[in-house]
């Protein structure tokens, strides 16, 4: 597989429609905010979807105990674009949030741990960043990921 030039919201929506049986099996509100606009990324689109769908997996899985909507936003800013994922579910305490991108680290009794530090690989690796902090908004915990969008 090689890299290329390929449109982020292919992946973005891939994703979505991977888990909408789930979200709607579980009454899930798993919402997108998108203009509609489209935005080319350069890489490899299997590892950047790997990489949303493990945000989204923790999102739809931290809301078994508490919350019910996944709000998805996808929007550029100058040279980068920029996809958050929130929740309403229990939000990242102190100590999870300073380990939250270390291999094995797990709050899970069935976890690996390994979600987050892969996602995190592959952003770094596309010359992206990632960050995440509690959502004022919803209370639960809110992903920013960052690509630079390539411009042919
Ligand atoms: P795993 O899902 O196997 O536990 P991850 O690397 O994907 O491993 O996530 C690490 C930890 O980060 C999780 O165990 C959980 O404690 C925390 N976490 C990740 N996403 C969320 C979220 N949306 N809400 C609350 N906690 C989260
Ligand atoms: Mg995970």
């Amino acid at each position: 597989i090689a890299a290329e030039r390929f449109l982020i919201m292919d992946e973005v929506l891939g994703v979505i429609r991977l888990l909408e049986p789930e979200s709607n099996r579980r009454g899930i509100r798993l919402e997108l905010n998108w203009s509609g606009d489209e935005w080319y990324i350069y890489g490899y689109r299997a590892r950047i979807k790997q990489a949303v769908l493990n945000i989204l997996k923790n999102a739809m899985e931290a809301i078994a105990t508490k919350g019910s909507i996944v709000e998805v936003s996808v929007y550029a800013s100058i040279n980068q674009v920029v996809l958050t994922v929130e929740d309403d579910g229990p939000g990242l305490e102190d100590k999870v949030l300073k380990n939250l991108f270390v291999p094995f680290y797990t709050t899970k009794p069935d976890g690996t741990g390994l979600g987050l530090s892969t996602t995190q690989r592959i952003i770094l690796d596309h010359g992206g960043e990632i960050f995440a902090e509690n959502s004022l908004r919803l209370g639960g915990a809110r992903f920013e990921v960052r690509l630079p969008i390539s411009n042919g």
